[in-house]
């Protein structure tokens, strides 16, 4: 399983000088720029390739013609490591609302072979929707130039067309022809500005009128259109690829609007032959949608690999959410890619990121604004400068208060200092240049203060320095008055400072938090960050940097942290990718299996050929497994399973275990097929070595079983690990029922009733040991009406020969069994905000208790017939996953959760359900529960859909009302 990142120019200056807020050079052409590849080490880096699309490679003629002429590899700049793999596309975000991709196929081909990339994708068009009731009508935007804009175009056309305006190339490719012979014009030829009369008259004759218009495409039907031109681009660029020798694999994209059309392009790229497969458009969907989307194409995937005994890769463009993982990996993708972990950095809240779960905001030191005068800008500059010295005393764990007046007074002489350097140096040679940055680096590298005057007083009053130098020469100097003036308004302001030790003054200042805090308070609420106040002080006390040991946090320490310019905040994204990468490897473990090819390779024109044919019962075993790599070993290391088979295999143990030591270094897990112990064992310490876990296995039978296992509890369960709904007999079933606890309880009059602190405090038998207590079993407490059902439909399935375990989710005592005995006590969650409801069910270890009854027992069905508060105290979609794969699960109104689960089943039970059975929404579930009871045993087998069936089962007859009433 490997993650790709895209590239977006997400570069570092190598040198950059945290102490001065400098850039190394301040020509970016003459910048060492690292990228994230440069900053970790080969083991640690955390993707496994890079996605290049066409838009940002083209996006300056720079660029362009530097990956034209060295390749993504060779390129001085990008520099992609050998070892990663690359994967370029169109970018077809980038012409969405074009009519047509603006690419053509062989064109494509080409540009990937120039690119020098390890895959090629092909040219897709995202499907967006068919557009309003008349479909979709695109205009070119260079039409617009004359007194007609965009906005000038009727209501009568943009109320029922969705009308989608681009600058259209100035030509397109030669297939566009075939569908729009009208728009393939002369690319020389002049563009007749659009005038109202276009776009007067009836609507249909409008449309009629510029579907024939070089400047306009009209469908009906865009969606559609778009899917086909998709599939039609794939059909083509097939043919294509095969007729030349391309040095690159091809993958094929898919798009489409639903689970089901995309799953239909699936198997018809697959039909093609395709071996790789892409599934594209998903990006920014909501997660249930990409979840079924992934599911229905991987299902398609592992079909078409176990008719044809072939293996498929497939990737998902733009989706990496850690919530997404357990999809990503039962449906059997082999990549995917996402840049919103580096993005996180600096978009929305909680920069810093520990784990999904635990992030925290950065602290924004700002720079001035644009539009600050001199003043304004010196006085923001020695303000973060303030900020800075005191967070990294803090970090350090030094003196705040020494560092800022260490600080104040290292920084007084520099004013004074420029001075004196502007009288004697002004005039000088260096400074008759043409660029600003060339005399402003001039003059930060000759006086001695050059790098401290940015530092404290900022880059504005640096560079206006460095303008006057420019202009100022023998023959027509400035006068110097010019310069007085701008270092006197400095002067003023410095005079103000140091501004920050006097807020240490306060008695309640006792740690250095609260001195650190006293001054970003201060600040953030100067620069009118107020509204973050509360997260600093969780970032500050918590010191999150600290718990990191990757190389930036570990480097650059606080700084990490810090929300400012693009050297602290890249970084930052680095770091939050690498964290990402952690958990990544938690859930989806890097697993790689492979055997030892022979020298009958070289009969073989691929590995897959080679291991289908000379490793048949390997093959068989291993060529659907999901997550894990595939591949054979030969002195190079891993042919990965769709290589072309070496054209000089060599099996040289020493080469061999010195590849594989390096390439095993990047994976968790190395399963070997090893028949006749004919690996040399120098391979397998090499890799050991690198903390790689190495096992060898002569059947494979075993091997495949033991990756399964190591994929995740659920892949191993059933007859194979796809995502399948449980099929369960239905005689002597086992149940467990968790329900929860009720308002209403039966209580003794005038027993003593525990509330919430006291069932804190106290457990359940010191409560009951105490005098007059009575102790009354769970089963009988709970007089609620959905208590009461359940009670009715346990009675009823046990008395027909199932086995029934009743648990309550008690906001009093935890998790107690039926007939546990609880003492009177007066707790809900329902009048709790989910912070407290965590925080309680946290203190009593519901949680914890729960999963290990679901853990250890081994039951067919369980029910969580709980309320909203109820779920959220036992973290209802974590606790699902505890329901083995090939057992059912029943949940209420959690769509979200069954969609992501094949073996759960959500049952709506809201008002309008209430309703259709005649009752109210408390007690529905319970009812629920008694319809199930009654109707099960007419049954031979259930699955999770025939639960709700049963569930929801309304009795036709006049008196369904009644059935509450019925006797159990
Ligand atoms: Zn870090």
């Amino acid at each position: 399983m490997r993650f790709y990142v895209p590239e977006w120019d997400d570069a570092v200056d190598a040198h950059y000088d945290f102490e001065h807020d400098e850039l190394s050079t301040l020509d970016r052409q003459e910048r060492d720029l690292n990228y994230i590849w440069d900053i970790f080490e080969p083991e640690t880096t955390p993707i496994d390739g890079v996605l290049i699309s066409r838009e940002q490679v083209e996006e300056t003629d720079r660029k362009a013609d530097r990956l034209a002429k060295y390749g993504v590899y060779d390129d001085p700049v990008l520099s992609v490591p050998n070892w990663l793999p690359t994967i370029s596309d169109c970018g077809a975000w980038g012409y969405k609302s074009l009519p047509f991709p603006p690419y053509g196929n062989e064109e494509m081909l080409s540009f990937y072979k120039t690119l020098k990339v390890t895959v090629g994708v092909t040219i897709d068009h995202l499907v967006l929707g068919s557009g309003k009731e008349e479909g979709r009508l695109y205009l070119n935007e260079r039409a617009f130039d004359g007194d007609m804009t965009k906005d000038d175009i009727p209501d009568a056309v943009t109320e029922v067309v969705d009308v989608m305006t681009d600058e259209w190339p100035e030509e397109w490719p030669a297939y566009v022809d075939e569908y729009e012979p009208t728009i393939r014009t002369d690319a020389n030829s002049e563009i007749e500005p659009f005038t109202a009369a276009d776009f007067q008259g009836e609507i249909e004759s409008v449309l009629e009128r510029l579907s024939q218009d070089p400047r306009a495409v009209y469908r009906e039907d865009d969606a559609e259109f778009r899917y086909e031109l998709t599939l039609r681009n794939a059909q083509e660029m097939y043919a294509l690829y095969q007729r030349r020798d391309y040095p690159f694999r091809l993958m094929v994209a898919v798009q489409g609007w639903d689970s089901d059309s995309y799953a239909r392009a699936a198997e018809e790229v697959l039909d093609i032959g395709y071996d790789y497969l892409g599934i594209g458009g998903v990006a920014g969907s909501p997660i249930h949608d990409v979840r079924e989307i992934v599911k229905a194409v991987g299902k398609t995937v592992k079909a078409f690999e176990r008719d044809h005994n072939t293996r498929v890769d497939s990737h998902v463009f733009g989706f990496a959410k850690t919530e997404g993982f357990e999809t990503i990996g039962r449906s059997g993708m082999s990549s995917f890619d996402s840049a919103s972990m580096l993005r996180s950095a600096w978009t929305g809240g909680g920069n810093y990121r520990l784990d999904h779960d635990e992030r925290y905001d950065a602290i924004r030191v700002r720079y001035p604004s644009s539009s600050a005068n001199i003043a304004e800008s010196v006085e923001a500059s020695l303000r973060s400068r303030e900020v800075l010295v005191a967070l990294r005393a803090y970090d350090a764990g030094g003196s705040i208060r020494d560092a800022l007046n260490d600080w104040h007074s290292s920084s007084v002489d520099i004013l004074p200092a420029v001075e004196h350097y502007l009288r004697e140096h002004r005039h000088d040679n260096q400074f008759d240049e043409r660029l600003l940055e060339v005399v402003e680096a001039a003059f930060r590298e000759d006086f001695e203060y050059g790098r401290e005057l940015q530092a404290s007083f900022g880059g504005d009053l640096r560079r206006k320095l460095a303008k006057l130098l420019r202009e100022d020469g023998p023959e027509d100097p400035v006068p110097f008055s010019q310069y007085s003036d701008l270092l006197k308004t400095a002067d003023e302001i410095f005079d103000q400072f140091p501004h920050a030790p006097v807020l240490l003054n306060d008695s309640d200042i006792v740690t250095d938090y609260d001195r650190v805090w006293a001054i970003v308070r201060e600040y953030a609420t100067w620069v009118g960050d107020d509204d973050l106040l509360e997260e600093y002080q969780e970032t500050l006390r918590e010191r999150p940097w600290d718990r990191c040991d990757c190389p930036l946090c570990r480097e650059e320490s606080i700084d990490i942290c810090i929300f400012r310019g693009n050297d602290r905040n890249r970084r930052r994204g680095f770091h939050n990718t690498r964290r990402f990468y952690d958990e990544f490897e938690e859930d989806l473990p890097k697993i790689l299996v492979a055997t030892k090819g022979t020298a009958k390779l070289s009969g073989f024109e691929t590995v897959e050929n080679y291991l289908r044919d000379e490793h048949p019962e390997f093959w068989e075993q291993t060529h659907d497994l999901p997550i894990a790599e595939l591949g054979m070993l030969d002195a190079s290391g891993v042919n990965e399973w769709w290589d072309d088979t070496p054209s000089m295999a060599s099996f040289d143990p020493d080469r061999m275990a010195a590849n594989i030591g390096e390439q095993a270094a990047r994976y968790q897990y190395l399963f070997l097929q090893d028949d006749d112990g004919s690996i040399d064992d120098a391979v397998i310490e090499a890799a050991r070595e690198k903390e790689c876990a190495v096992e060898t296995y002569s059947d494979p039978a075993d091997l495949r079983e033991q990756v399964l296992e190591t994929c995740g509890e659920n892949y191993v369960a059933g007859e194979d690990f796809l995502p399948h709904p449980p099929e369960l007999d239905v005689d002597n079933l086992d149940i467990l029922v968790i329900d929860q606890c009720s308002g209403s309880k039966d209580v003794p009059d005038n027993a003593p009733v525990f509330d919430a602190d006291e069932t804190l405090q106290f457990s359940r038998e010191d409560l009951l040991a105490r005098d007059n207590v009575p102790g009354i079993a769970a089963r009988d407490l709970y007089t609620g009406r959905q208590q009461a059902n359940v009670r009715d439909a346990v009675r009823r399935l046990r008395s027909n020969g199932h086995d029934v375990d009743r648990y309550f989710i008690s906001a009093g005592f935890g998790l107690v069994g039926e007939n546990d005995y609880l003492p009177p006590y007066e707790v809900t969650f329902s009048s709790m905000n989910v912070s407290e409801i965590r925080d309680r069910s946290g203190k009593l270890y519901i949680q914890e208790d729960l999963q290990k009854v679901l853990d250890e027992s081994d039951y067919d069905v369980v029910f969580f017939t709980l309320s909203k508060d109820y779920y959220t105290s036992i973290d209802v979609d974590k606790m699902v996953q505890r329901v083995k794969a090939d057992r059912i699960g029943v949940v209420f109104n959690r769509e979200l959760v069954e969609d992501q689960f094949d073996n759960i089943e959500s049952i709506p039970a809201r008002t309008e359900d209430a309703k259709r059975h005649g009752t109210i929404v408390i007690g529905l579930k319970g009812l629920y529960m008694k319809n199930f009871a009654k109707q099960v045993d007419n049954l031979e087998t259930i699955r999770p859909e025939t639960i709700e069936e049963l569930c929801r089962y309304v009795d036709d007859g006049p008196n369904q009302t009644t059935l509450p009433q019925e006797k159990s």
